[in-house]
Protein backbone atom coordinates (compact mmCIF):
# COMPACT_ATOMS: atom_id res chain seq x y z
CA UNK A 1 0.00 0.00 0.00
CA UNK A 2 0.84 3.53 -0.46
CA UNK A 3 -0.57 6.06 1.62
CA UNK A 4 -1.15 9.47 -0.36
CA UNK A 5 -4.04 11.16 1.60
CA UNK A 6 -2.06 12.89 4.09
CA UNK A 7 -4.37 16.13 4.09
CA UNK A 8 -7.01 13.53 5.18
CA UNK A 9 -4.86 12.57 8.37
CA UNK A 10 -1.54 11.40 9.18
CA UNK A 11 -0.40 8.52 11.02
CA UNK A 12 0.70 9.24 14.89
CA UNK A 13 4.42 9.57 15.09
CA UNK A 14 6.17 7.40 17.35
CA UNK A 15 7.57 9.82 19.50
CA UNK A 16 4.16 11.35 20.16
CA UNK A 17 2.92 7.96 20.90
CA UNK A 18 6.02 7.78 23.81
CA UNK A 19 5.25 11.24 24.70
CA UNK A 20 1.31 9.85 25.26
CA UNK A 21 1.66 6.67 27.17
CA UNK A 22 2.67 7.74 30.68
CA UNK A 23 -0.77 9.43 30.70
CA UNK A 24 -3.07 7.04 29.82
CA UNK A 25 -2.02 4.90 33.04
CA UNK A 26 0.22 6.09 35.72
CA UNK A 27 -0.44 9.87 35.53
CA UNK A 28 -3.82 9.21 34.88
CA UNK A 29 -5.33 11.65 37.52
CA UNK A 30 -8.05 14.22 36.38
CA UNK A 31 -6.83 17.17 36.10
CA UNK A 32 -9.25 19.41 38.05
CA UNK A 33 -8.52 17.44 41.07
CA UNK A 34 -6.50 18.85 43.72
CA UNK A 35 -4.73 16.57 45.19
CA UNK A 36 -0.73 16.34 44.11
CA UNK A 37 -1.65 13.61 41.33
CA UNK A 38 -4.36 16.29 39.83
CA UNK A 39 -1.61 18.89 40.44
CA UNK A 40 1.00 16.91 38.04
CA UNK A 41 -1.59 16.51 35.39
CA UNK A 42 -2.98 19.98 35.36
CA UNK A 43 1.17 20.72 35.19
CA UNK A 44 1.71 18.81 32.44
CA UNK A 45 -1.53 20.34 30.62
CA UNK A 46 -0.27 24.13 31.28
CA UNK A 47 3.19 23.45 29.84
CA UNK A 48 1.58 21.67 26.41
CA UNK A 49 -0.44 24.93 26.10
CA UNK A 50 2.49 27.05 26.93
CA UNK A 51 4.23 25.27 24.34
CA UNK A 52 1.29 25.28 21.68
CA UNK A 53 1.12 29.25 22.20
CA UNK A 54 5.12 30.09 21.86
CA UNK A 55 4.84 28.34 18.28
CA UNK A 56 1.93 30.58 17.36
CA UNK A 57 3.25 33.73 19.26
CA UNK A 58 0.18 33.60 21.56
CA UNK A 59 0.12 33.95 25.12
CA UNK A 60 -0.47 30.66 27.12
CA UNK A 61 -4.40 31.90 28.34
CA UNK A 62 -5.33 32.53 24.55
CA UNK A 63 -4.75 28.65 23.87
CA UNK A 64 -8.35 26.37 24.60
CA UNK A 65 -7.90 23.08 23.71
CA UNK A 66 -11.10 21.38 21.83
CA UNK A 67 -11.48 17.96 19.88
CA UNK A 68 -10.35 19.00 16.47
CA UNK A 69 -10.66 21.28 13.75
CA UNK A 70 -14.48 20.63 13.16
CA UNK A 71 -15.09 22.01 16.88
CA UNK A 72 -12.72 25.09 16.91
CA UNK A 73 -14.38 25.89 13.81
CA UNK A 74 -18.05 25.90 15.35
CA UNK A 75 -17.16 27.60 18.15
CA UNK A 76 -15.50 30.34 16.34
CA UNK A 77 -18.54 31.13 14.48
CA UNK A 78 -21.17 30.21 15.86
CA UNK A 79 -20.20 31.17 19.32
CA UNK A 80 -18.89 35.16 18.23
CA UNK A 81 -21.73 35.52 16.34
CA UNK A 82 -24.04 34.34 19.86
CA UNK A 83 -21.54 36.63 22.24
CA UNK A 84 -22.24 39.91 20.06
CA UNK A 85 -25.59 39.15 18.52
CA UNK A 86 -23.55 39.01 15.38
CA UNK A 87 -25.81 39.92 12.30
CA UNK A 88 -23.33 38.99 9.17
CA UNK A 89 -20.47 37.04 8.73
CA UNK A 90 -17.83 37.15 5.34
CA UNK A 91 -16.31 33.69 4.44
CA UNK A 92 -14.96 32.25 1.41
CA UNK A 93 -16.87 30.00 -1.10
CA UNK A 94 -13.93 27.16 -0.66
CA UNK A 95 -13.88 27.00 3.50
CA UNK A 96 -14.30 23.66 4.38
CA UNK A 97 -17.63 22.09 5.53
CA UNK A 98 -16.89 22.65 9.11
CA UNK A 99 -17.05 26.58 8.57
CA UNK A 100 -19.51 26.57 5.49
CA UNK A 101 -21.98 24.38 7.14
CA UNK A 102 -21.83 25.72 10.22
CA UNK A 103 -22.47 29.20 8.15
CA UNK A 104 -25.44 27.66 7.06
CA UNK A 105 -26.86 27.06 10.11
CA UNK A 106 -26.91 30.34 11.00
CA UNK A 107 -28.26 31.85 7.87
CA UNK A 108 -31.35 29.93 9.04
CA UNK A 109 -31.30 31.86 12.41
CA UNK A 110 -31.05 35.25 10.05
CA UNK A 111 -27.11 35.88 10.04
CA UNK A 112 -26.35 37.69 6.50
CA UNK A 113 -23.71 35.45 5.02
CA UNK A 114 -21.06 36.59 2.14
CA UNK A 115 -19.70 34.09 0.45
CA UNK A 116 -16.35 35.46 -1.53
CA UNK A 117 -15.62 34.54 -4.80
CA UNK A 118 -12.24 33.16 -5.43
CA UNK A 119 -10.33 33.34 -9.02
CA UNK A 120 -9.13 30.47 -10.98
CA UNK A 121 -5.84 29.46 -8.32
CA UNK A 122 -8.31 29.62 -5.50
CA UNK A 123 -7.15 32.97 -4.00
CA UNK A 124 -9.88 35.51 -2.43
CA UNK A 125 -10.07 39.44 -4.04
CA UNK A 126 -8.97 41.74 -0.90
CA UNK A 127 -10.92 44.37 -2.39
CA UNK A 128 -13.98 42.31 -2.28
CA UNK A 129 -13.55 41.38 1.06
CA UNK A 130 -13.00 45.17 1.53
CA UNK A 131 -16.21 46.19 0.02
CA UNK A 132 -18.29 43.26 1.69
CA UNK A 133 -17.41 44.93 5.25
CA UNK A 134 -20.78 46.78 6.74
CA UNK A 135 -21.23 47.99 10.41
CA UNK A 136 -23.03 44.50 10.89
CA UNK A 137 -19.82 42.57 10.01
CA UNK A 138 -19.09 40.40 13.00
CA UNK A 139 -16.67 38.16 11.92
CA UNK A 140 -14.35 37.43 8.93
CA UNK A 141 -13.68 33.39 8.30
CA UNK A 142 -10.74 32.99 5.90
CA UNK A 143 -8.74 29.61 6.17
CA UNK A 144 -5.31 29.79 5.90
CA UNK A 145 -4.70 27.19 3.71
CA UNK A 146 -7.14 24.99 1.14
CA UNK A 147 -7.34 21.14 2.18
CA UNK A 148 -8.25 20.57 -1.61
CA UNK A 149 -5.62 22.36 -4.31
CA UNK A 150 -3.20 23.74 -1.20
CA UNK A 151 -3.84 27.32 -1.73
CA UNK A 152 -2.51 30.18 0.69
CA UNK A 153 -4.54 32.72 1.22
CA UNK A 154 -2.91 36.48 2.10
CA UNK A 155 -3.84 36.09 5.72
CA UNK A 156 -1.18 39.21 6.31
CA UNK A 157 -3.40 41.20 4.15
CA UNK A 158 -6.66 39.82 5.11
CA UNK A 159 -5.83 40.55 8.73
CA UNK A 160 -4.67 44.07 7.81
CA UNK A 161 -7.94 44.48 6.74
CA UNK A 162 -9.74 43.26 9.07
CA UNK A 163 -7.98 45.39 12.17
CA UNK A 164 -8.63 48.59 9.78
CA UNK A 165 -12.01 47.51 10.05
CA UNK A 166 -12.24 45.92 13.64
CA UNK A 167 -13.71 43.15 12.51
CA UNK A 168 -12.32 39.80 14.29
CA UNK A 169 -10.31 37.63 12.02
CA UNK A 170 -10.80 33.96 12.14
CA UNK A 171 -8.69 31.93 10.22
CA UNK A 172 -9.18 28.24 9.91
CA UNK A 173 -5.55 26.94 9.69
CA UNK A 174 -6.00 22.95 10.31
CA UNK A 175 -4.36 22.59 6.92
CA UNK A 176 -1.60 24.94 7.24
CA UNK A 177 -0.68 24.29 10.88
CA UNK A 178 2.60 21.87 10.46
CA UNK A 179 3.47 23.30 7.35
CA UNK A 180 3.52 27.17 7.82
CA UNK A 181 4.31 29.29 10.73
CA UNK A 182 1.89 31.41 11.79
CA UNK A 183 2.67 34.38 14.40
CA UNK A 184 -1.05 35.36 15.57
CA UNK A 185 -0.30 38.62 16.28
CA UNK A 186 1.69 39.82 13.28
CA UNK A 187 -0.98 38.90 11.16
CA UNK A 188 -3.62 39.89 13.78
CA UNK A 189 -6.12 37.08 14.16
CA UNK A 190 -8.59 37.01 17.00
CA UNK A 191 -9.53 33.45 16.54
CA UNK A 192 -7.58 30.26 14.37
CA UNK A 193 -8.31 26.64 14.65
CA UNK A 194 -6.25 23.45 14.21
CA UNK A 195 -6.20 20.15 14.88
CA UNK A 196 -3.85 17.05 16.06
CA UNK A 197 -4.10 14.63 13.36
CA UNK A 198 -3.03 16.51 10.66
CA UNK A 199 0.41 16.64 12.02
CA UNK A 200 1.43 13.54 12.98
CA UNK A 201 -0.87 13.95 16.09
CA UNK A 202 -3.42 12.03 17.81
CA UNK A 203 -6.76 12.42 16.37
CA UNK A 204 -9.85 13.97 18.57
CA UNK A 205 -8.08 16.69 19.62
CA UNK A 206 -7.56 20.38 18.60
CA UNK A 207 -6.99 23.83 19.42
CA UNK A 208 -8.80 27.21 19.42
CA UNK A 209 -6.97 30.06 19.76
CA UNK A 210 -9.02 32.83 20.92
CA UNK A 211 -7.04 36.19 21.43
CA UNK A 212 -7.82 37.95 24.85
CA UNK A 213 -10.52 40.28 24.81
CA UNK A 214 -12.29 38.75 21.98
CA UNK A 215 -16.09 38.56 23.21
CA UNK A 216 -17.05 35.24 22.60
CA UNK A 217 -19.99 32.50 24.25
CA UNK A 218 -18.70 29.41 26.49
CA UNK A 219 -19.10 26.13 24.32
CA UNK A 220 -19.74 23.75 26.17
CA UNK A 221 -21.71 24.32 30.11
CA UNK A 222 -20.43 22.19 32.99
CA UNK A 223 -17.25 22.49 35.23
CA UNK A 224 -14.49 24.79 35.15
CA UNK A 225 -11.64 23.59 32.81
CA UNK A 226 -10.47 25.40 29.79
CA UNK A 227 -11.64 28.48 32.05
CA UNK A 228 -15.37 28.02 32.19
CA UNK A 229 -15.32 27.75 28.19
CA UNK A 230 -15.28 24.35 26.98
CA UNK A 231 -15.91 22.10 30.27
CA UNK A 232 -15.67 18.79 30.50
CA UNK A 233 -12.40 16.51 32.12
CA UNK A 234 -9.19 17.18 29.96
CA UNK A 235 -7.85 14.33 27.60
CA UNK A 236 -4.56 14.56 29.34
CA UNK A 237 -3.03 12.16 26.67
CA UNK A 238 -3.82 13.95 23.78
CA UNK A 239 -3.17 17.40 24.56
CA UNK A 240 0.59 15.97 25.93
CA UNK A 241 0.53 14.66 21.70
CA UNK A 242 -0.44 17.60 20.49
CA UNK A 243 2.06 19.92 21.85
CA UNK A 244 4.41 17.09 20.95
CA UNK A 245 3.44 16.97 17.57
CA UNK A 246 3.25 20.28 16.48
CA UNK A 247 6.56 20.83 18.23
CA UNK A 248 8.18 18.76 16.45
CA UNK A 249 6.58 19.60 12.85
CA UNK A 250 7.60 23.48 13.85
CA UNK A 251 11.15 22.59 14.79
CA UNK A 252 11.99 19.74 12.38
CA UNK A 253 11.91 22.55 8.89
CA UNK A 254 14.06 19.84 7.30
CA UNK A 255 10.30 17.81 6.56
CA UNK A 256 9.16 20.62 4.59
CA UNK A 257 12.09 20.40 2.14
CA UNK A 258 11.62 16.58 1.57
CA UNK A 259 7.62 17.00 0.79
CA UNK A 260 8.47 19.60 -1.68
CA UNK A 261 10.96 17.35 -3.73
CA UNK A 262 8.26 14.10 -3.61
CA UNK A 263 5.55 16.61 -4.50
CA UNK A 264 7.82 17.75 -7.71
CA UNK A 265 8.56 14.30 -8.43
CA UNK A 266 4.91 13.08 -8.78
CA UNK A 267 4.10 16.47 -11.09
CA UNK A 268 7.28 15.82 -13.18
CA UNK A 269 5.69 12.12 -13.65
CA UNK A 270 2.76 13.21 -14.05
CA UNK A 271 2.61 16.05 -16.40
CA UNK A 272 5.21 14.66 -18.87
CA UNK A 273 3.76 11.35 -19.39
CA UNK A 274 -0.09 12.79 -19.86
CA UNK A 275 -2.20 15.39 -21.21
CA UNK A 276 -4.80 17.64 -20.50
CA UNK A 277 -4.39 18.32 -16.98
CA UNK A 278 -4.09 21.14 -14.86
CA UNK A 279 -2.34 20.89 -11.72
CA UNK A 280 -4.78 23.05 -9.30
CA UNK A 281 -3.83 25.46 -6.87
CA UNK A 282 -1.92 29.14 -6.78
CA UNK A 283 2.13 28.98 -6.10
CA UNK A 284 1.85 30.08 -2.54
CA UNK A 285 0.95 26.65 -1.42
CA UNK A 286 1.11 23.72 0.86
CA UNK A 287 3.49 21.61 -1.00
CA UNK A 288 2.24 18.63 -0.06
CA UNK A 289 -1.22 18.33 -1.71
CA UNK A 290 -1.57 18.28 -5.22
CA UNK A 291 -4.46 18.63 -7.21
CA UNK A 292 -5.01 16.86 -10.64
CA UNK A 293 -7.88 18.11 -12.79
CA UNK A 294 -7.80 15.46 -15.76
CA UNK A 295 -10.29 16.36 -19.17
CA UNK A 296 -12.29 13.86 -20.20
CA UNK A 297 -12.37 11.22 -16.82
CA UNK A 298 -14.44 10.72 -14.08
CA UNK A 299 -12.66 11.15 -11.01
CA UNK A 300 -14.21 8.22 -9.15
CA UNK A 301 -12.63 5.56 -12.17
CA UNK A 302 -9.53 7.14 -10.92
CA UNK A 303 -9.39 6.84 -7.34
CA UNK A 304 -10.63 3.00 -7.93
CA UNK A 305 -7.96 2.34 -10.47
CA UNK A 306 -5.26 3.64 -8.32
CA UNK A 307 -6.84 1.82 -5.05
CA UNK A 308 -6.70 -1.59 -6.56
CA UNK A 309 -3.09 -0.98 -7.27
CA UNK A 310 -2.66 0.04 -3.84
CA UNK A 311 -2.32 3.67 -4.01
CA UNK A 312 -4.95 5.80 -1.38
CA UNK A 313 -5.59 9.07 -3.17
CA UNK A 314 -8.76 10.90 -2.62
CA UNK A 315 -11.29 12.24 -5.08
CA UNK A 316 -11.86 15.33 -3.31
CA UNK A 317 -12.21 15.88 -0.03
CA UNK A 318 -12.43 13.29 2.86
CA UNK A 319 -15.86 14.05 3.80
CA UNK A 320 -17.01 14.39 0.13
CA UNK A 321 -15.60 11.48 -0.58
CA UNK A 322 -17.93 8.72 -1.56
CA UNK A 323 -20.50 11.12 -2.91
CA UNK A 324 -20.19 11.62 -6.52
CA UNK A 325 -20.82 15.31 -7.02
CA UNK A 326 -17.81 17.98 -7.93
CA UNK A 327 -15.94 19.36 -5.26
CA UNK A 328 -17.01 23.00 -4.30
CA UNK A 329 -13.76 24.10 -4.28
CA UNK A 330 -13.70 23.07 -8.11
CA UNK A 331 -16.40 24.42 -8.47
CA UNK A 332 -15.67 27.90 -7.03
CA UNK A 333 -12.19 27.49 -9.31
CA UNK A 334 -13.29 26.37 -12.24
CA UNK A 335 -16.46 27.34 -13.10
CA UNK A 336 -18.42 25.63 -15.56
CA UNK A 337 -15.36 23.62 -16.57
CA UNK A 338 -15.57 22.19 -13.25
CA UNK A 339 -18.23 19.26 -14.36
CA UNK A 340 -15.75 18.46 -17.72
CA UNK A 341 -12.04 16.97 -15.44
CA UNK A 342 -11.84 14.48 -13.16
CA UNK A 343 -10.32 15.73 -9.88
CA UNK A 344 -8.17 13.67 -7.29
CA UNK A 345 -6.44 15.12 -4.45
CA UNK A 346 -2.64 13.23 -3.82
CA UNK A 347 -1.22 14.61 -0.39
CA UNK A 348 2.31 13.49 0.42
CA UNK A 349 4.65 13.64 3.58
CA UNK A 350 7.92 13.40 4.81
CA UNK A 351 7.55 10.20 4.78
CA UNK A 352 6.69 9.52 1.61
CA UNK A 353 9.61 8.04 0.08
CA UNK A 354 11.14 8.90 -3.64
CA UNK A 355 10.47 5.68 -4.76
CA UNK A 356 6.47 5.82 -3.32
CA UNK A 357 6.42 9.38 -5.17
CA UNK A 358 7.78 7.61 -8.26
CA UNK A 359 4.88 5.00 -8.44
CA UNK A 360 2.49 7.46 -7.60
CA UNK A 361 3.30 9.12 -10.82
CA UNK A 362 3.62 6.64 -12.88
CA UNK A 363 -0.09 4.97 -11.45
CA UNK A 364 -1.74 7.59 -12.31
CA UNK A 365 -0.44 8.07 -16.03
CA UNK A 366 -1.10 4.72 -17.02
CA UNK A 367 -4.52 4.90 -15.14
CA UNK A 368 -5.17 8.04 -16.81
CA UNK A 369 -4.27 6.06 -20.19
CA UNK A 370 -6.51 3.21 -19.31
CA UNK A 371 -9.38 5.25 -18.54
CA UNK A 372 -9.26 7.41 -21.69
CA UNK A 373 -8.90 4.66 -23.97
N1 LIG B 1 -10.78 22.46 8.37
C1 LIG B 1 -10.00 21.98 7.39
C2 LIG B 1 -9.36 22.92 6.44
C3 LIG B 1 -9.78 20.61 7.27
O1 LIG B 1 -9.02 20.14 6.29
C4 LIG B 1 -10.41 19.74 8.20
C5 LIG B 1 -10.26 18.28 8.08
O2 LIG B 1 -10.10 17.73 7.00
C6 LIG B 1 -11.21 20.29 9.22
C7 LIG B 1 -11.36 21.66 9.26
C8 LIG B 1 -11.86 19.44 10.25
O3 LIG B 1 -10.92 19.03 11.20
P1 LIG B 1 -11.18 17.77 12.13
O4 LIG B 1 -11.05 16.55 11.28
O5 LIG B 1 -10.10 17.84 13.17
O6 LIG B 1 -12.52 17.92 12.73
Amino acid sequence: MIYADFAATTPLDKDVLEKMLPFFYGEFANASSTHAMGRSSASYIENARKEIAEIINADKSEIYFSSGGTESDNWAIKDIIDANQGKHIITTQIEHHAVLNCCEALEKNGVRVTYLSVDKYGRIDLNELRNSITKDTALISVMTANNEIGTLQDINKIGEIAKEFSVPFHTDAVQAMGSVDIDVKKVNISLLSMSAHKFYGPKGIGVLYIKNGVRISNLIYGGSQERDRRAGTHNTPLIIGMAEALKKAYFEKERRAIVKERADTVKKIVLSGTDRVTVNGYDERLEGVISFSFEGIQAEGLVVLLDMQGICVSAGAACSAGAVKTSHVIKAIKKEEAERVGTIRVSLSYLTTEEEAECIGKAIVEAVKNLRG
